[in-house]
C-alpha cells in the first residue's frame, strides 16, 4: 500500500485552542480537510496558558529538550494530543507562551524564533512521525524555512526536508531591527542577507520565507496575483514576481460542521436551505437581546471582523449616518483599533434605535450573529481570502463585499437579469458605491423579497468545504515529494 505522505502543518493559532481570526479557522479545520484527502496532517502550535482545561488534561507529555536561540538555551516540552481526527503537538514553554493573548507583546519576535527553532528540534522526537514536508503559516512560522536553510540541511535528518509557506495575511510581516539577527536568530548580519532575512533597515522574518520556502502559497486565486503588484504587495511584490513560478492561490473554505445553521447548538433556532423560515426568530432573538425594536421585517446589516484599516471600517464610518438614515438595524461584533472602537461606540449612543457596537470577541455569539443579519458587510481595503462573507453565506446572510481578494472569489454579485447570484460587490474603494450597494440590496429585500430568497437560497447551496482546496494542497505536496 502506499504510504501517505506525511506533513507537519505548523501555525501560531489554531482553533479550538486559539484562534485571533482567519488563520486559527484556517489551522483549526484544513490539516482535518487533508486527512481525509489522504494525507497524514499533524497540527503544531504553542501550548498557551490561555488553551481550555478540557483540551490541557488530556494533553500527554512525550519529550522534552532545550533549544538554542543565540545566547539562550530554552526549555522546550512537547505536548501531544489527538482529538477530532487530527493529531496535534503544543510546544511547551511557559515564559514564552503562558501569557493573555497570543500576540502583542515587545518579545513577539524572540516567541516566534523560539516557536520555529522549537518545531524544526522536534521532528527527531516524535514517534511514529517523520514529516517530509513542513507546511508553515504566516510570519509567525516564518523562520522554519530560514533556520532549516542556515544549519540543519548539512544533517542528514534535515537534509531533504521540504517546505511550503502560505500567507494568510501579508500586512504582518515580523519585522524588527537589525539587532535581532544575532541577540536573537544566532545569525550574523551577512549570513541574515545571505539568507534574504534583510528589508531596508529591518530584519524580516516573512521576507526570509518567501526566499528560502520551495513553495508559496496564498489564500485566494486573486490574492495571489494582487501581490505581484506595488498596491497589494506590502513592499514585496519584486519578490512575489521573481518567485511568480511558485506562487499559487488557494481559496480557503470553512468548516462546514461547525458552520450549520442546521445543526448549530449556538443558534436559537435552527434552518435549512429547504426551509429559511426559522432564520428570522433568530434575529427576533437578537433584536430583543440587544433591545432593539423587535420586528423581523426589518433588514439587519452586520459587521463580524477585527476592526482595522484593513477591513474597510473607514468606508462604513463615512457614510455611517446616511446609512443609518434608512430603516435598519446595524450590529458591529469586533474588537481592534480604539479609533474604530470609540467612532461605533459614538454611532451607538447618537443611533440608539438602530445600531448596537459589541466590542467583543465571542465565537458562539458571532454564530447567532451571522444567523439573524439579513446582510453582512466586507467592504476591505484588501483581503487575502476572508471568511466572514463565506460563514454569511451559509447562514443565509447575504454578502456586500468589495471585489478584492478572496472576496472577489467567492461571491457572485447579483445579476438583476439572470437571478444569478451570492451577494452584492463593488469595485472602487470609496465609500459612497459602498452606500449604493447596500442601497440596492435593500431595494432588493423589500421591494422583491422572491429575489432575495432565492439568492439566500444561492448563498447558502454553495460548497465552502475545504475538499476542493484540500485537493490543490495535495497536488502541490505531491510536487515536493
Ligand atoms: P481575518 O483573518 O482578517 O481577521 P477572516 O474573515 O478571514 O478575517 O476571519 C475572521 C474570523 O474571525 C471569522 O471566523 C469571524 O467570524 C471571526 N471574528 C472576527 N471578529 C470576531 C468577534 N468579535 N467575535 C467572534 N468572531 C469574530
Amino acid at each position: 500500500m502506499k504510504k501517505k505522505p506525511q506533513i507537519l502543518f505548523a501555525s501560531f493559532e489554531a482553533a479550538p485552542f486559539m484562534k485571533t481570526g482567519g488563520l486559527g479557522d484556517v489551522a483549526g479545520s484544513l490539516p482535518k480537510a487533508l486527512c481525509s484527502a489522504g494525507a497524514n496532517v499533524r497540527l503544531i502550535l504553542p501550548k498557551f496558558g490561555t488553551i481550555p482545561e478540557k483540551y490541557r488534561s488530556k494533553m500527554k507529555h512525550i519529550a522534552e529538550f532545550t533549544v538554542p536561540l543565540s545566547w539562550r538555551n530554552q526549555y522546550c516540552g512537547i505536548d501531544y494530543l489527538r482529538t477530532n481526527g487530527v493529531t496535534c503537538y503544543f510546544i511547551d514553554n511557559e515564559f514564552y507562551f503562558k501569557r493573555d493573548k497570543a500576540y502583542g507583546y515587545g518579545d513577539d519576535d524572540e516567541r516566534c524564533a523560539f516557536f520555529s527553532k522549537a518545531v524544526l528540534e522536534c521532528l527527531p522526537h516524535l514517534p511514529n512521525f517523520d514529516p517530509k514536508i513542513i507546511h508553515c503559516n504566516d510570519w509567525h512560522t516564518a523562520l522554519i524555512p530560514v533556520f532549516l536553510n542556515a544549519w540543519y540541511r548539512e544533517n542528514d535528518y534535515y537534509r531533504n526536508l521540504r517546505t511550503i509557506f502560505t500567507i494568510h495575511n501579508l500586512k504582518f510581516q515580523g519585522a524588527c531591527p537589525k539587532f535581532v539577527s544575532s541577540d536573537i536568530l544566532g545569525l550574523s548580519e551577512d549570513k541574515a542577507e545571505r539568507l534574504g532575512l534583510i528589508r531596508g533597515d529591518s530584519v524580516n522574518f516573512l521576507k526570509g520565507a518567501l526566499c528560502n520556502s520551495d513553495l508559496l502559497t496564498t489564500v485566494s486565486p486573486t490574492y495571489a496575483e494582487e501581490i505581484c503588484t506595488d498596491f497589494y504587495g506590502e513592499n514585496m511584490s519584486d519578490i512575489f514576481l521573481s518567485r511568480k513560478n511558485v506562487l499559487f492561490g488557494i481559496l480557503n473554505g470553512i468548516d462546514t460542521d461547525k458552520y450549520n445553521p442546521e445543526t448549530d447548538p449556538a443558534i436559537i433556532s435552527n434552518y435549512n436551505v429547504t426551509d429559511i423560515s426559522p432564520k428570522y426568530k433568530n434575529k427576533e432573538f437578537l433584536q430583543e437581546k440587544l433591545g432593539l425594536p423587535v420586528n423581523s421585517e426589518i433588514p439587519m446589516i452586520a459587521v463580524i471582523s477585527r476592526l482595522t484599516e484593513q477591513k474597510g471600517l473607514d468606508l462604513l464610518l463615512r457614510i455611517l449616518d446616511e446609512l443609518l438614515f434608512e430603516d435598519i438595524q446595524l450590529v458591529i461584533l469586533g474588537i481592534g483599533d480604539k479609533k474604530y472602537e470609540n467612532a461605533f461606540r459614538a454611532a451607538e449612543y447618537s443611533h440608539n434605535n438602530r445600531m448596537r457596537a459589541l466590542l467583543y470577541f465571542d465565537e458562539n455569539f458571532s454564530h447567532l450573529v451571522y444567523s439573524a443579519a439579513d446582510i453582512v458587510l466586507v467592504p476591505s481595503l484588501f483581503e487575502p481570502c476572508g471568511l466572514s462573507q463565506m460563514i454569511a453565506m451559509r447562514y443565509g446572510s447575504l454578502p456586500v463585499v468589495r471585489e478584492t481578494g478572496g472576496l472577489r472569489d467567492s461571491v457572485s454579485p447579483y445579476n438583476v437579469y439572470t437571478g444569478e447570484g451570492t451577494g452584492f460587490s463593488f469595485s472602487n474603494y470609496n465609500a459612497h458605491e459602498l452606500l449604493f450597494t447596500i442601497k440596492n440590496a435593500l431595494r432588493i429585500y423589500w421591494d422583491d423579497h422572491e429575489s432575495w430568497e432565492k439568492l439566500m437560497q444561492q448563498a447558502m447551496s454553495r460548497d465552502f468545504s475545504w475538499s476542493a482546496s484540500a485537493k490543490e494542497y495535495m497536488s502541490l505536496y505531491s510536487k515536493l515529494l
